[in-house]
């Protein structure tokens, strides 16, 4: 036996919605008319039906019109078009705004069902994928909660506790087991690290940035980022030179990820350099773009890895980069990130020569000037 659904029929020939009525409730289903636009809407809202049957020349509010509204109210409801043979462009404009199909007149009982039939089967579709959608967002979050709470969080405790005896705080512990202790101790750091940047590349998939743009100046977020890795470039001699940035460098982003972007990118052009090294970072502002050089003259990227480096947990192999720490998360995160903003990310390297990463965003466009409020 067919189970039991709702349909709406809205055509404003009597005809029709009788033998539509007559053949939906034979085979089952809880069948509703409506005789135009205006009233099939009000029905709509009323009875949130699993399919609708919409003729697409109604005197009054027309077709179109009403199917639009219905799909922007009812998404997982499934629309249907009756048309004439004279109007089947504008059947195929209505699939094109969200129907289903069409149902060309005149049509026969079977061809009736068999479009219901098909209808009903795209919205348990529909309604699967957007169960599913949300189950996915659910583990995710709750996946993160986990790692977060339950890894993380005892992880800490202990690196903290290693912090003292390692730092020589719990008095004194002798040479043999210092060396285990502190190869633990760089062990826990190393995976609270790979910790840390999956936790920021979970939440960036769960779309944690769309929220919270605002207007940001690049410059200002260039010189924070310099003044936070200072001391790492000098522990490694390296020498970091912040130019100003040229042109209108304001962007619409979130500024705490656009932070996460360029400590990426000025730590690894301080790690991946050579001694005595450099890194120059360079913005400006060009047609509508904002475009951030961050050149260093370091190791390189071998020409072979370069379409890798941004997939996660990708790392180059070689004897260069053997001893330098790193998740292999970064550039993921920061793509992920310029992509969220609608920009773009690019690499030229040289091995033994050095690497520039250029991002680009879009120039945050000016507003109508704001008039003087009248007195
Ligand atoms: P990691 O945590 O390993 O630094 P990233 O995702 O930031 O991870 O970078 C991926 C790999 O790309 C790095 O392991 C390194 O081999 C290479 N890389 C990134 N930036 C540079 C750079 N400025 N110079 C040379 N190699 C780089």
């Amino acid at each position: 036996m067919t189970e039991r659904h709702t349909i709406l029929v809205v055509d404003d020939e009597e005809a029709i919605r009788d033998s539509c009525r007559q053949v939906l409730t034979k085979t089952g289903h809880e069948c509703h008319t409506a005789v135009d636009g205006i009233e099939g809407l009000h029905l709509a809202h009323q009875l949130d039906p699993d399919v609708v049957l919409l003729d697409l020349m109604m005197p009054g509010i027309d077709g179109l019109e009403v199917l639009e509204q219905i799909m922007k109210t009812h998404p997982n409801t499934v629309c249907i078009v009756i048309t004439g043979y004279a109007t089947i462009e504008s059947a195929v404009d209505a699939m094109k705004r969200g129907a289903f199909d069409f149902l060309p007149k005149p049509f026969t009982p079977d061809e009736l069902r068999l479009i219901v039939t098909r209808g009903l089967e795209q919205r348990r579709l529909l309604q699967e994928t957007a169960a599913l959608r949300e189950e996915k967002e659910r583990m995710q979050q709750y996946f993160i909660t986990i790692v977060a709470h339950e890894l993380r969080s005892p992880l800490l405790l202990v690196k903290q506790y290693l912090d003292l005896v390692v730092g020589r705080k719990m008095g004194t512990v002798d040479d043999t087991a210092m060396e285990m202790l502190s190869g633990a101790h760089g062990t826990l750091e190393g995976l609270l690290e790979i910790i840390a940047d999956w936790l920021k590349l979970a939440r960036i998939n769960a779309g944690d940035i769309a929220g919270g743009m605002d207007e940001v100046e690049i410059g200002a977020i260039l010189t924070k980022v310099v003044s936070e890795m200072q001391p790492f470039a000098d522990n490694g001699g390296i020498t970091v030179r912040l130019e100003p940035c040229r042109g209108a460098c304001r962007v619409n982003a979130h500024a705490e990820s656009l932070l996460v972007v360029f400590r990426n990118l000025v730590s690894n052009a301080i790690k991946y350099n050579r001694p005595e090294g450099s890194v120059i970072i360079a913005g400006e502002s060009v047609d509508g773009t904002v475009r951030i050089d961050v050149r260093d003259t370091g190791i390189g990227i071998p020409k072979d890895d370069v379409p890798f480096i941004f997939e996660d947990f990708f790392r180059v192999k070689s004897s260069a980069t053997a001893e330098i720490p790193g998740t292999g998360l970064g550039l993921s995160i920061v793509q992920k990130i310029i992509e969220g903003h609608h920009g773009s990310i690019d690499v030229k390297s040289q091995r033994g020569e050095g690497t520039v990463f250029s991002i680009f965003l879009p120039v945050l466009r000016e507003g109508p000037e704001k008039e003087d409020p009248v007195d």
